[in-house]
Parts: structure tokens; sequence; C-alpha cells
């Protein structure tokens, strides 16, 4: 018997993971449909997504640009909202199966929570929202009956190397970096590097912000956060190993010894399609992996003294609490101020690191805590540029 239809929410269609996703659906459409589409202000590609996939609404968050998608979109019917809270709103719709969480930084908790409290499966590539509120949204996942699906490509690697094994024991899992566009450089290179070497990533092609996170490392130290709480890991299981070909996406170790990894040429559409279509595997026409492309797949130890973002996060997901709130707020100031050519690219760094000296730790907070620690780092990040 053929599948029901899958009606997808995509928050953040307009982004480098929500137009993948889109490739995916236009793909299956037999498998999938299309109920809510979503943005931050870019409304023609929004315009555009909806009078191709004819969902049943769209909502555009800046909402300035209400009155545009709503004159263009006025012989479909396709509804149209404006604002956060109608962000936060459209998710609850009888008719969503899943939600795929592809807004960028912490602009997407709000919506995955209300998602999640809604009780819509979710399919997560928004790893701020864990990193933020981990604890949280773990908890309220697991009391609602929803499960996080990811999307990030490690965490898929590790989510499908445990298919068949959630309930043998892990020792540790090691996380797979690509090492970035200055792999091997020093200190004294990195002073001088330029956002457009930096949004220069050697195997991925992402949004802007994951783009520079990728070169500083502090995308994998984000990831190992975000580990910690999709697979329930202690700090001291989790280690990052640079893999410079990007074709074993992540390691599983098990207690007995027993290694299993997943590889695959580096196409998010993968593991974006696996998290739409889990526990199915769809066929598909991407491109397959060629032994002799690759006659060497090599893994090299991470050099966190020169990539203090990485270590940062280590130290943040210890401490717990807000820590990894504060690391994660400070860090999208600093990487706006970098793409804004205001501070150096090892000036990003110093700023997490004296909001983490600075912000005032909480080591229980509930989601208003967090709210609040968002806000005020960043209002001391800003005050540091
Ligand atoms: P992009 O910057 O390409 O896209 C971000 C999307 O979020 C856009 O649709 C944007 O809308 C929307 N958006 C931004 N701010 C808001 C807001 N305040 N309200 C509503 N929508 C908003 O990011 P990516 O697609 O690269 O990344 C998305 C998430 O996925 C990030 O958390 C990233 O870490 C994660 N991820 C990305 C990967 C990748 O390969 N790109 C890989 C693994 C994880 P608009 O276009 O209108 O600005």
């Amino acid at each position: 018997m053929q599948p029901e239809t899958k009606n997808i929410a995509i928050l953040g269609s307009t982004g480098s993971i929500g137009k993948q996703a889109l490739e995916v659906i236009r793909a299956n459409e037999t498998v999938f449909a299309v109920e809510v589409l979503a943005a931050n202000s870019n409304a023609d590609l929004l315009i555009e997504q909806a009078l191709e996939f004819n969902p049943n609404c769209v909502v555009i968050a800046d909402e300035s640009k209400y009155h545009y998608v709503k004159e263009a979109l006025k012989t479909s019917d396709v509804k149209v909202f404006a604002g956060n809270k109608a962000l936060a709103e459209v998710v609850e719709m009888d008719d969503i199966d899943m939600v795929l969480a592809a807004i960028v930084g912490y602009a997407g908790l709000e919506s995955t929570i209300a998602a999640i409290n809604a009780g819509k499966q979710i399919a997560l590539a928004n790893k701020e929202t864990l990193v933020v509120a981990g604890d949280l949204v773990t908890r309220l996942a697991k009391e609602k009956g929803v499960n996080l699906y990811p999307v990030d490509s490690e965490h898929s690697a590790i989510f499908q190397c445990l298919a068949g094994e959630f309930h043998n024991p892990v020792e540790k899992i090691y996380l797979t970096a690509s090492g970035g566009p200055f792999r091997g450089k020093d200190k004294s290179f990195l002073a001088g590097v330029k956002k457009e070497q930096a949004l220069k990533h050697p195997n991925w092609d992402m949004g802007a912000k994951i783009t520079i996170d990728s070169a500083s490392l502090m995308n994998k130290g984000l990831e190992v956060i975000e580990a910690k709480w999709l697979f329930g890991l202690k700090p001291e299981q989790i280690d990052v190993i640079v893999h410079p070909q990007s074709i074993v996406h992540s390691i599983v170790q098990f207690t007995d010894g027993s290694m299993k990894a997943q590889m695959g040429l580096p196409d998010m559409k993968l593991p974006i399609q696996y998290a739409l279509a889990y526990p199915q595997r769809i066929k598909t026409n991407f491109k397959r992996f060629s032994f002799f492309d690759y006659p060497q797949l090599t893994f090299e130890q991470v050099d966190i003294k020169t990539f203090r973002n990485l270590a940062l996060a280590f130290e943040a997901m210890k401490k717990g609490g807000n820590a990894p709130c504060v690391l994660n707020a400070a860090n999208e100031i600093a990487v706006d101020a970098f793409l804004n050519d205001k501070i150096s690219f090892l000036q990003m760094s110093d700023i997490v690191e004296k909001c983490l000296q600075t912000v005032k730790f909480i080591e229980h907070p509930d989601y208003d805590d967090y709210v609040l620690t968002d806000k005020t780092t960043r209002e001391a990040a800003v005050l540091m540029i």
C-alpha cells in the first residue's frame, strides 16, 4: 500500500536548507506535500515558491512585506500571514505532519517550541534551538511524544548509525569536521582574513552565518552541544576529528569497541530527505560516491588552540545552565559584525569569551531566563564592537 502523503511546514523556506528541502519535495511529490512556507524578508522567492508548491499558507516574518506578498498571491488560494506571532501560530495547523525547522539562529527557537507544543514531528536543521535551550526543548519533546529528526549531516550520520541499535550503549561519538577554509592556518594568518575568504567553504554551499561558523569552528562547537541533547550524551562522550574530504559524516563507537560510520558525498539533500521521510529510504539519483575520486580518506586532530571557538563551546557545554545560550547569542552578534566588516575574524572569539565571563550564570534556566539571557548577552556583545 502506498503510504499517505506527508504534509510539511518549512520554516526558513528561502534559505539554503529550505530551498534544498523543496528540491527533495519536488522530486517526490507523491510522498510529500507543502503545507506552510515561511521566510523572514525574501518576499519574491517566497511568492515564487508559493506559486509553485501551492501551500495552505505562507508567513513572511517581516510585516512590512505583507501587502506585497498578499497582492502577488491574490489570485491563488494561498493564505498570507505576517509577523513572528503568526509564525508560532501556523505550526499548530491540524494538517501539518512535520515541521522542518530551518530558520537560522535564535530566531528559530520560538516557532520550534510552538511546533513541539502542538505535537508536530520535527526535522531539525536549526541547531541553535538545542544549543540555546536543549534541556527545555528535549524535555518538552519527550512530554509531547515528538521526535526530533536531525538534519545536520553529522547528526543524521549518528542517527543512521544508531538505527537498530537504540538500546545498545554508546561509548562515544566522533563528529567529523572538514576543518573549513582555514584548516592548518595559524593565528597570525587568521588575524588578517576577510569575510570573502571565510565565506568560501571547501565542501559545502550553505547560508552566510553557518559558513562563517564553519570557518571559525563555532559550527562544530554548536554541533557538539546539539549532539549532547539529541543523543543524551555526556560531554566526555563527544569528540571532534578533522576529516577534510567530508565523506565520513560522523562515527559512533559502541561499548564493545565496534565503530560505525555513515558515508556519502557531501550533499545536504540526503540528510534532509532522510529526516523528512524517516523511517523510509527513498530512491534518489544523487551523484554516487566513487572510491577512485577519493583514493585517500584522512583524519587529523582538531586545533582548538588556534580555533578557540570550539574550546569555548566545549566549556559552555560542560558548565551547562544558560552558558550555551550566552555562547550562541554572543556568537550571532559577533558573526553579524564580522560580516559587516566591523570586527576582525579573531575578535569573534574575544567577544564570545568575554560574554561567557561576564553575563550572569543561571544554573537551571526556564524559558524566560533563556529569553533574558539572549537579550542581555546581545546588549553586552554589541558594546564590545
Ligand atoms: P540561510 O541563511 O540560508 O537561511 C535562513 C532562512 O531563515 C531563510 O529562509 C530566512 O528568510 C529565514 N529567517 C531568518 N531569520 C528569520 C526570522 N527572524 N524569522 C523567520 N525566518 C527567518 O540559512 P541556512 O539554510 O544555511 O541554515 C538554516 C539553519 O540550518 C541554521 O540553523 C543552520 O545552522 C542549519 N544548517 C544548515 C546547513 C546548510 O547546509 N545550510 C547544514 C546544517 C544545518 P529570508 O531568506 O527571508 O532572510
